[in-house]
């Protein structure tokens, strides 16, 4: 099956395995506990901490679609970010990006300050400061791409060729894209981390994460520790992320093609100052997209040529886009970064990583584009009348 196209794994893994009634969909094995055959025969099951039949197909799903040796689910994102480095030593050093996912930028802060491991913030675009950090002879380097909401991409492969020379192991944050439009893996990472609960699932209702290994061995340990911390995914998650997960390709693709027709209308629109995707021509970070990526995703960012008020005005206009934080459901969601997802950072804080006052963040959904575009189009008209 590991040959098989991705759809083809995302749709089939699991799919007419049940032994006792034929099921095709493989069922929801809620039970915490599983008999032993016999005194002194331990089954593949025996507690869902550490297995549960339901989890496994979905890890098997992912291993496949990333094409790694293993995987753990995890109950979310950051739980899979924090048994990634439960791998770690208190004299292990992680090289992660400035702009990382704040929950990523606060679990390495705090950890680090109880004495976990030690952490480096560095911008990886820089390639200066990223051999400076290199230099310190890091074990794990963290790469987020694209980022958050800027979208800024960095080169994967030329991160991992740099890290092994000093012998640290790549992990990739592919939530944005999915392995439907990047494969980490391929690119020569060791690890991916996924928060499910973005375009895996896709369908905002079930919370969840998985960290992905290359390396049979690592595989083998973060189960171990997966286990060990309880880090692991409940059956019902588990269930409803595999359902979410069948028809990853057809949607990574429509919120694409969606978010390509939203790009040519807020090209024309003349309220907008700025748009970041990395599709476009003038962004920093086009080639290498292009280079690693197979799309673009369904993520976007613009500023409003506004002011806070008329931010306000704009966001109360739309109707099709829910302001609300995550990403990667069905539905189109519209973020203000200043005031949700990254207000724990200060105003300059928030403008030394480049987030204007009025940087607007779009997560694409499978509504029709022309309907999404009229909405855009109806609350910049909005905005322009509060003006006059
Ligand atoms: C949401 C997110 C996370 C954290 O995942 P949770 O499921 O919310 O715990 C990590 N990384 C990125 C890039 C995310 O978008």
């Amino acid at each position: 099956m590991s040959n098989s196209k991705r759809d083809t794994i995302a749709v089939r893994t699991g799919i007419a395995t049940d032994t006792q009634h034929q099921a095709v969909v493989p069922p929801l094995y809620l039970s915490t506990n599983f008999t032993f055959p016999e005194f002194g025969a331990v089954p593949k099951y025996d507690y869902a901490r550490g297995g549960n039949p339901t989890r496994s197909h979905l890890e098997t799903a992912l291993t496949e679609l990333e094409g790694g040796a293993g995987a753990v689910v995890t109950s979310c994102g950051m739980s899979a970010i924090n048994l990634l480095v439960s791998l770690l030593d208190s004299d292990d050093l992680i090289i992660a990006p400035h702009d990382c996912y704040g929950g990523t930028y606060r679990l390495f802060d705090s950890r680090s300050k109880k004495g976990a491991f030690s952490v480096e913030f560095v911008d990886q675009s820089d390639n200066e400061a990223l051999q400076k950090a290199l230099a310190r002879k890091p074990k794990l380097v963290m790469v987020e791409t694209p980022s958050n909401p800027l979208l800024r991409v960095v080169d994967i492969a030329a991160i991992c060729e740099q890290a092994h020379k000093v012998g640290a192991w790549v992990a990739v944050d592919n939530t944005f894209l999915s392995p439907v439009l990047q494969q980490p893996l391929t690119l020569g990472a060791d690890f991916v981390i996924h928060s499910t609960t973005k375009y895996i699932n896709g369908h905002s209702d079930s919370v969840g994460g998985a960290v992905v290994a290359k390396d049979p061995e690592l595989a083998e340990s973060l189960a171990w520790w997966g286990n060990c911390i309880g880090a692991t995914g409940n059956a019902f998650d588990s269930f409803m992320t595999l359902r979410g997960l069948r028809t990853l390709g057809a949607r990574m693709r429509q919120h694409e093609r969606g978010a390509e027709e939203i790009l040519a209308y807020l090209a024309k629109e003349s309220a907008v100052r700025k748009i970041y995707h990395p599709s476009l021509k003038e962004h920093p970070g086009h080639e290498i997209a292009v280079k690693q990526q197979s799309g673009f995703g369904g993520m976007l960012s613009f500023e409003l040529d506004a002011d806070l008020e008329g931010l306000k005005v704009f966001l109360g206009a739309l109707k099709l886009f829910s302001l609300a934080e995550s990403l990667g459901g069905v539905e189109s969601l519209v973020t203000h970064p200043g005031s949700m997802t990254h207000r724990a950072m200060s105003d300059e804080a928030q403008a030394e990583a480049g987030l204007a006052p009025t940087l607007l963040r779009l997560s694409v959904g499978l509504e029709d584009p022309q309907d999404l575009i009229a909405d855009l189009q109806h609350a910049f008209r909005t905005l322009g009348d509060n003006r006059s």
